[in-house]
């Protein structure tokens, strides 16, 4: 393989991550070859170290050095709360806020028809299971108001309204179709504060 061709394979697979196209990858990788020491370098040790350090979080599907993340362990959070999210990406956009102080479960993902996601492949066994479990009092379905979004909300919805619990979601603030990593600590605050039940 010449130089141009590992270049190119290394471009197009940068270029199919999330928001990065052929041009950005392009502009990245030359950057990074132009600044091998003080980018190329530090970049590959810090990639080293979260590819061997950090795992999945065996109760919540949140990312951290440990098999029980930092949330989960932490003792003075709401018990009583669970916020259900799409990603990891969301979870932190709601710590972010600073205004939540219950638990997560992270689904990794969203039930879609076209994409062939059904709910065998999202963490929804497991969510069913922590909820029986335990005694949560509100379920807080924060979840995309996307199309695929909703229809997830509404399985669960139904699914998890045999446990008793009050159901809600997300107010005022969140734009159709808006994803929650997309949107501002203020706006996240409001939506979280003017929740409202699930129906
Ligand atoms: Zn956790």
């Amino acid at each position: 393989m010449g130089g141009n061709n590992i270049l190119e394979d290394l471009i197009k697979k940068l270029a199919s991550l999330p928001g990065l196209g052929p041009r950005s990858a392009r502009r990245i990788i030359f950057h990074l070859l132009k600044n091998k020491k003080n980018m190329l370098h530090p970049i590959l040790d810090a990639l080293t170290k979260v590819e061997k350090s950090i795992i999945n979080c065996l109760i919540c599907g949140n990312i951290d050095l440990t098999e029980k993340c930092s949330i989960c362990n932490d003792i003075k959070r709401n018990k009583n709360l669970l916020c259900i999210v799409e990603n990891v990406p969301d979870l932190w956009a709601l710590e972010r806020s600073g205004t939540y102080n219950g638990h997560y479960h992270v689904l990794g993902g969203v039930l879609s028809a076209i994409d062939g996601i059904n709910p065998d492949q999202l963490n929804i066994a497991s969510l069913e299971n922590r909820i029986k479990s335990s005694n949560q009092t509100e379920i807080i379905l924060a979840i995309s108001a996307t199309l695929d979004g909703q229809t997830t909300a509404h399985y669960l919805s139904k699914l998890l309204s045999k446990y008793g619990n009050k159901i809600t979601r997300l107010a005022h603030g969140v734009p159709v179709g808006g994803e929650l990593d997309y949107l501002d600590d203020g706006t996240i605050t409001q939506a979280l504060k003017g929740r409202i039940i699930f129906e």
